[in-house]
């Protein structure tokens, strides 16, 4: 029997995002970080989650004031940047996180503005939420022009901007004088709103500040001397600004779907009214609490992986390969002549990376040494006889 489902208009032959999940040795391919949990943290975890089960018979907490806590100290041990509890927010990922945003500040009329090539997820919000999805291009080293990103949001007054930095494909963190200049230009320059507090100040209707989101999955992997986006948050002058960080990427938890923002507290408290109620399960909420009682140990492990991403980024150069510089784990190379066929000869050897980016180009994670060791091998085999 053939049936008519009455699907959306712009659901029309969308299909679901994902990485292809092929079962291989070498995966490569999504970021994640190799090493799985130590018996530690798993025993920390087990215990966690047992005690958890013994109250699930009740409601989750709902704005889990322990967890937003535990969150904001670790962002003081990893940035430096101490935050009150009540300016964190969390969800199922980083994913929900920015759902979330748009849910409570995007919708119908309204525009987000992303800088590409970067995260594919962006316009997946955007299209969930009925929001206009508008582009512009990075220049050609990735990076983004202050004054044409200015431009911009004065030409589109959008209600969210999105910058990833270390973006995703190609690892380029963005100057916090470039996120400053944005986070300025977007002051008073969101959409209108109909009462009270825009622009106007005066009760009459006005523009809006449009939110800007900077997301720093990667964030932990920056190389030294490049800061995070949360010490723009510290002193409380830029109140449009929402910092999203994961527990996927450097903290080795990307089964736990955790992710989480900094912002000002109205920011946060905007984003309470969309989330559904009992989102964070009390499962999640007491396995991330757990995991997050490891971090030393988690981080030291980030220090290695970087290690590994500048030795192929070096070693890539030395191929006669273009690596672009990267602040995350993974790293942007190429360019080939036939990125498809280097990828399949590469899956074929049990090595999956990434078919992302500008035409040419692929992204590999960084993984073990040898992983790393692997994915050389055979893509010196597939340049060769590719
Ligand atoms: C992996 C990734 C995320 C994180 O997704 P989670 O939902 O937290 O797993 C967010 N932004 C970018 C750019 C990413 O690459």
């Amino acid at each position: 029997m053939s049936i008519s489902l009455p699907l959306r208009p712009g659901l029309e032959g969308e299909t679901p995002y994902g990485a292809p999940e092929l079962d291989v040795p070498v995966r490569l391919n999504v970021n994640e970080n190799p090493y799985p949990p130590s018996p530690a943290v798993i025993e920390s975890i087990a215990t966690a989650v047992a005690q958890a089960a013994t109250g699930l018979n009740r409601y989750p907490e709902r704005d889990f004031p322990d967890l937003r806590a535990a969150l904001a100290d670790y962002l003081a041990a990893e940035s430096g940047v101490r935050l009150d509890p009540t300016r964190i927010w969390a969800a199922n990922g980083s994913n929900e996180v920015m759902l979330h945003i748009l849910q409570a500040f995007g919708g119908p009329g309204r525009t987000c503005l992303t800088f590409t090539p970067t995260y594919s997820m962006y316009p997946e919000y955007a299209r969930d939420t009925l929001t206009e999805y508008a582009t512009r291009p990075r220049r050609a080293d990735f990076t983004i022009d202050a004054e044409g990103a200015a431009a911009a949001i004065k030409e589109l007054h959008p209600a969210v901007v999105i910058l990833a930095s270390p973006n995703n494909p190609t690892g380029t963190a963005l100057p916090l004088a470039d996120i400053q200049s944005i986070l300025d230009a977007a002051r008073g320059n969101g959409p209108i709103i109909p009462v009270g507090t825009g622009s106007g100040g005066d009760g009459r209707p006005g523009r809006a500040d449009c939110v800007v989101v900077i997301d720093e999955a990667y964030a932990e992997f920056r190389r030294p001397g490049v800061p995070s986006a949360l010490e723009l948050l510290a002193d409380g002058t830029n109140p449009h600004l929402a910092v999203t960080r994961t527990m996927s990427k450097a903290f080795g938890a990307a089964g736990l779907r955790l992710g989480y923002l900094a912002a000002s507290r109205e920011l946060v408290d905007a984003l309470r009214v969309v989330r559904l109620p009992y989102h964070l399960s009390a499962i999640t909420q007491a396995a991330a609490l757990a995991a997050l009682s490891h971090r030393e140990e988690l981080m030291a492990q980030v220090a290695g992986l970087r290690e590994e991403r500048d030795v192929l980024v070096d070693w890539l150069r030395a191929q006669g390969l273009t690596a672009y510089d990267s602040d995350a784990n993974f790293v942007l190379f190429g360019p080939f002549a036939d990125r498809d066929a280097i990828w399949e000869q590469l899956v074929a050897a049990g090595v999956l990376i990434r078919v992302v980016g500008p035409e040419g180009y692929l992204r590999a994670s960084i993984g073990t040494p040898q992983e790393m060791d692997r994915l050389r091998a055979e893509l010196l085999r597939a340049m060769r006889f590719g």
